[in-house]
């Protein structure tokens, strides 16, 4: 029986529950992490209100969190390229390793794939056991924290950003400034672009300011349309995302880019309207959806962080311990944080 340590469980009505569970040994092929930091994620909350929002299993399956970071621990039988003390942070996907998908580097694209945190044992934990082909290298000079952000938050916007083909010439426009819209506003300027922000939250348009972003809106403002105009020299956006799954942005965004321009849908929705013979057809714009990233862009995204001198934990306004969780889903969900991490 090996040693127990503590998870965080959300079985839904908001309730979070610290268990003591047995630390799990690493099979062939795997390795088990010391988790260092993990970070809260928005569609964690689908799981507080028991509502996942990926894969079929009912809340509380699993121990929570997809976005964790820390140092290899024990490895198991024909682990090759990780050794014990190495520094990883985790790509959520646990895909065949075989398919057409997981072989371009899409894990979260395998048809039997499974999730970190949702299908799939977590790192909100003191320990996690993933296959070693998802351990992400960490460069030195990176903390834990940074590491954390680095994959869905960052790795996300920075992924969605590139498939836009974000440059210097670009002038993008993100809504919803979350950790999501925020890590967008540090991928963007890195890239090169110029970079307008809404969210109807003032303090959260004053960090984005504070990270970079060149105009931040109230997108309920009067005069919003007005500003993006001047700010694009009458002629929109060039590109867009989304970060807030909020039907009213998503149409201001699909309104505000101009002709040829492209929109990328980041922000979980499970419906939405929008106007495709104005909005898509007649302006002859690109609309897709994108989440996480393939994980052969993770070397580029750590390449950039630190040849950019991209400070991460910045984004992380608020850390936890594993006990203090409830609190730490509460204040996430009321929206009193940006990134809130447990740290261990
Ligand atoms: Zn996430
Ligand atoms: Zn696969």
């Amino acid at each position: 029986m090996r040693a127990a340590m503590k998870a965080i469980y959300l079985p839904g009505d908001k309730r979070v529950e610290l268990r003591s569970v047995a630390i799990p040994s690493p099979g062939p092929g795997e390795v088990l992490i010391a988790v260092k930091a993990s970070c809260i994620c928005r569609s964690d909350l689908s799981l507080y209100y028991g509502n996942a929002v990926v894969g079929g299993k009912a809340a509380g399956a699993c121990i929570t969190g997809h976005e964790p970071a820390g140092v290899i621990a024990e490895t198991g039988a024909g682990v090759r390229a990780f050794k014990t003390g190495d520094r990883v942070a985790v790509y959520l996907g646990i895909g065949c390793g075989v398919c057409e998908y997981c072989r371009m580097g899409n894990f979260h694209l395998c048809p039997s794939w499974a999730c970190l945190g949702f299908t799939a044992d977590g790192g909100n934990a003191e320990y996690l056991v993933v296959p070693e082909r998802n351990c992400l290298a960490i460069p030195d000079g990176m903390s834990f924290v940074a590491a954390a952000i680095s994959t869905d938050a960052f790795g996300t916007l920075y992924s969605a950003c590139k498939k836009l083909q974000v440059s210097g010439a670009t002038t993008l426009g993100i809504w919803g400034l979350g950790p999501m819209g925020s890590s967008g506003v540090l991928a963007a300027k890195a890239l090169g672009a110029r970079v307008a922000v809404f969210d109807p939250i003032e303090e959260r348009r004053h960090f984005a300011l504070k990270l970079g972003a060149d105009l931040a809106l109230d997108p309920t403002a009067a005069d919003a349309r007005a500003q993006i105009a001047e700010f694009t020299h009458g002629l929109g956006l060039g590109a867009a995302i989304d970060c807030s799954g909020n039907a009213a942005a998503q149409n201001m965004a699909l309104d505000a880019v101009r002709p040829l321009g492209a929109v990328a849908f980041v922000g979980e929705a499970r419906e939405t309207t929008i106007r495709p013979s104005d909005q898509l057809i007649r302006k002859q714009i690109r609309l897709f959806g994108s989440w996480y990233f393939n994980i052969a862009e993770y070397p580029e995204i750590t390449r950039v962080l630190i040849d950019h001198a991209i400070d991460l934990e910045r984004l992380a306004t608020h850390r936890f311990s594993l006990d203090e969780a409830e609190t730490a889903f509460r204040l996430f969900d009321e929206r009193k944080t940006e990134k809130a991490v447990f740290v261990l």
